[in-house]
């Protein structure tokens, strides 16, 4: 188990995402960040990375640009980011907490396995830190609630760190997309189902050669109760644990008693 945090004022906090240096709701979170805490890094993608997953630069070199004192952006991926600030940055100190985001857009159901967010999220847990998503609904076109996260994000944060919670496991958090006041409530969920890629786009480029683009459309039926989607559907804050060993025990269990035993 990760040790709880009674006190977050001397914990050091490092913030990343995956939207990169320029991402809308890097600043947002910087600045939640630094009301629970005057210790806190920054180390984030130089470029937007979102859809990135879990994907470690192995084939070309990463270099690491000093913005200001203790914000960087890398040249690489968001696993790259959180890789290098633990083991290559912050080697005097590592974190006490690792925070991701906070994301310009959902990550609930199927998300979680393409998103960069959660992906850093989870390079943290897998280095033994304690670490937590952060991501704001919206609907495109329209503007991202950026202060509903605000509002709640700090007390969310200090709420968890204060229990600890098991070493393998992440706390993916989703803001909905409602005015701060019509939040509903902050409810743990489990992870639901919608998966993405049914909005595939056929066009032409100026050659008139045929190119394919992914849109954002989901397929996914009514979302079961207790699930994040139906939760920030209903206008509550959702807080899914997420398991980083992928192993299903009840299969492994069924087939080494009846197939391999
Ligand atoms: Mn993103």
């Amino acid at each position: 188990m990760f040790e709880p945090i009674p006190d977050l004022s001397k914990a050091r906090i490092l913030v990343s995402n995956d939207d990169g240096i320029h991402g809308p709701g890097l600043e947002v979170l910087e600045r939640v960040a630094a009301s629970l805490s005057d210790d806190v890094w920054v180390a984030v993608p130089e470029t937007e990375q979102s859809g990135a997953g879990h994907s470690l630069t192995l084939h070309q070199p990463l270099r690491i640009r000093e913005v200001e004192p203790r914000r960087f952006a890398i040249a690489g991926t968001p696993t790259d980011s959180v890789l290098l600030a633990v083991n290559h940055i912050l080697t005097d100190r590592k974190p006490d907490l690792v925070l991701s985001g906070i994301n310009r857009g959902a990550n609930l159901g199927e998300d979680v396995h393409y998103s960069g967010t959660v992906a850093a999220a989870m390079e943290g847990t897998l280095l033994g830190l304690p670490t937590i998503a952060l991501s704001q609904i919206f609907a495109s076109p329209d503007p991202v609630r950026w202060h509903t996260a605000e509002r709640f994000a700090a007390e969310i944060i200090a709420k968890l760190t204060s229990q600890g919670w098991p070493r393998n496991v992440l706390m993916n958090i989703n803001f909905p997309d409602v005015e701060p006041d019509n939040v509903s409530g902050v409810e743990m969920t489990s992870q639901g189902k919608r998966k993405i890629g049914d909005g595939l786009v056929e066009r032409h480029d100026p050659r008139g050669r045929p190119y394919i683009w992914i849109g954002p459309q989901r397929s996914g039926g009514e979302a079961p109760r207790g699930t994040d989607i139906e939760a920030v559907g209903r206008g509550a804050v959702s807080i899914t644990p997420l398991n980083v060993d992928l192993t299903d025990t009840a299969t492994l269990l069924r087939f080494k008693e009846t197939v391999f035993p």
